[in-house]
């Protein structure tokens, strides 16, 4: 993996956004492997395809791919919102590839894969509603709230300008597998418990330190009054799924 564009194919393009597509879609058909099952290449869909850009020969999955000259931002801003959350509900949306690449250095600085199942509709804003004078008034767009994905879904194939081995992408990618959950809002709560879990710092924690977040997700659920029930059934969920394992006392231990 090379992870300089190459600029020889832009010769003949003047509009900047035109250039930045060419490069970045380029780029990802010259240099970049199926994560999912390790196919040397993915290709680029011929026709402008509304739901997804590339996809893979060997397995058939889809990826979307979402490129930004600088750093990346925890919102990134994506098509229309009632599109989106139909494609999350209907567990028919691509892997997304989020790309932050240097227009002055000509490469790719930050290249982050995002399997489909951990987009759920709390990682989707409405943006507002396109004014009267526009041409699309009333359109609602959305972003992407990355920093709303748990670590484990965010799976980093280029860090800071750095390859990451392909072999531990795709370890990732397959462990991350665990999460595949058909019921959407299963998923939502265990992303919910796995998320408090990433915040605390330490290795090893209490399920009194998880029950610091009961005030939290009790506002996120209002409709759910047996919280500390639910939160040890996410336990035992994310223990079984190999993610974090019990070490008694009260005690857990996440496995990394
Ligand atoms: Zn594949």
């Amino acid at each position: 993996m090379d992870i300089n564009f190459d600029s020889s194919i832009i010769e003949n393009y003047q509009s900047g956004t035109q250039i930045a597509r060419v490069l970045t879609e380029n780029w990802i058909q010259q240099n970049m492997y199926c994560p999912r099952c390790g196919n040397l290449h993915i290709k680029h869909f011929e026709n402008n395809r509304p739901v997804a850009d590339f996809f893979c020969p060997a397995c058939k999955n889809e990826y979307e791919l979402k490129s930004k000259n600088g750093i990346l931002k925890n919102k990134i801003n994506d098509g229309a919102y009632r599109t989106m959350i139909e494609r999350i509900t209907s567990n028919n949306n691509p892997d997304f590839l989020f790309m932050s690449y240097s227009k002055k250095e000509l490469q790719v600085r930050e290249l982050i894969l995002v399997p489909k199942h951990f987009f759920v509709p709390d990682i989707i804003e409405k943006r507002k509603p396109l004014a009267a004078s526009a041409r699309r008034a009333g359109w609602e767009g959305c972003n992407i709230l990355i920093d709303k994905i748990p670590e484990q879904g965010k799976i980093r194939i280029i860090s800071n300008g750095e390859v990451i081995d392909a072999n531990a992408v795709i370890g990732k990618v397959n462990k991350s597998k665990q999460f595949e959950i058909k019921d959407i809002n299963s998923r939502g709560w265990l992303f919910d418990i796995l998320n408090c879990v990433n915040r605390i710092p330490r290795q090893i924690f209490t399920l009194d330190e998880i029950y610091f977040f009961e005030k939290e997700l009790q506002t996120k659920h209002p409709k759910n009054n047996n919280i500390k029930p639910k939160i040890r059934q996410q336990l035992q969920l994310l223990r079984d799924k190999g993610f974090i394992e019990f070490v008694g006392n009260g005690k857990y231990s996440k496995i990394v």
